[in-house]
């Protein structure tokens, strides 16, 4: 277990219940959408949201802990239709300890419009969004989205856009995760106002992205 270690499992389904609770109340998914997923770093297990359960107010027992397979581990609920993409993310970035996906109106408005969500717009994107990744419409559940979305996140993706369906965040912890599928939203909105009034997003000089790079190591 890795010195960084923040949380036990109990506190990780705790956390995946905050994030689902927070997600709902900023209409960031539906009473029934989305799925947030986490594991202890380095796991071949991870913790996931249930199907067909309200995410308003989940508990702990509605979570299920499945290996990378799918096969069930602890719980009583069916997991998330939407697991193979979860399962797919932590094969191929041992990096990656958390996964949360939702269904940002701004970002998939945005994108069907046919515009690029920009992680150059601000400083916060710059550190934190880093490569977004978006692929095409494949059906929820699928063994061809998990594919398309293993594919993306080997790339080294931390958030992938799906088109026509929502947004996929890939985080070394929870919060992390959650903070990219919030700053999504924010840097979709700021776009969405320029739009709106005419003017394209002017973005971050390059020189200073370069500044950030070498402060940060980005
Ligand atoms: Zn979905």
């Amino acid at each position: 277990m890795s010195e960084f270690e923040l949380f036990s499992e109990d506190e990780l389904k705790e956390e995946i219940i905050r994030i689902s609770k927070t997600l709902y109340e900023r209409s960031l998914i539906t009473a029934l959408g989305g799925n947030i997923s986490a594991r202890i770093p380095g796991a071949r297990e991870f913790w996931i949201t249930p199907s067909q359960v309200f995410k308003g107010a989940l508990k702990p027992d509605d979570l299920v802990k499945l290996n990378l397979d799918g096969d069930l581990v602890e719980g009583f609920l069916k997991p998330s239709i939407e697991w193979p993409m979860h399962a797919a993310v932590y094969k191929v970035r041992p990096d990656v300890n958390a996964v949360v996906h939702a269904h940002n109106p701004m970002v998939l408005g945005l994108t069907l419009a046919g515009k690029r969500i920009k992680t150059t717009i601000t400083d916060e994107a710059v550190l934190l969004l880093r490569r977004i990744e978006e692929i095409e419409f494949k059906f929820p559940g699928t063994t061809q989205l998990a594919e398309a979305v293993a594919q993306a996140a080997s790339r080294g993706a931390r958030a992938i856009i799906l088109k026509n369906h929502g947004v996929l965040a890939l985080g070394t912890n929870l919060l992390e995760a959650e903070a990219i599928v919030e700053l999504l939203e924010a840097i979709a909105t700021i776009e969405f106002v320029c739009y709106t009034l005419g003017r394209e997003p002017p973005e971050v000089p390059p020189e200073e992205i370069e500044v950030a790079k070498k402060y940060w190591g980005i």
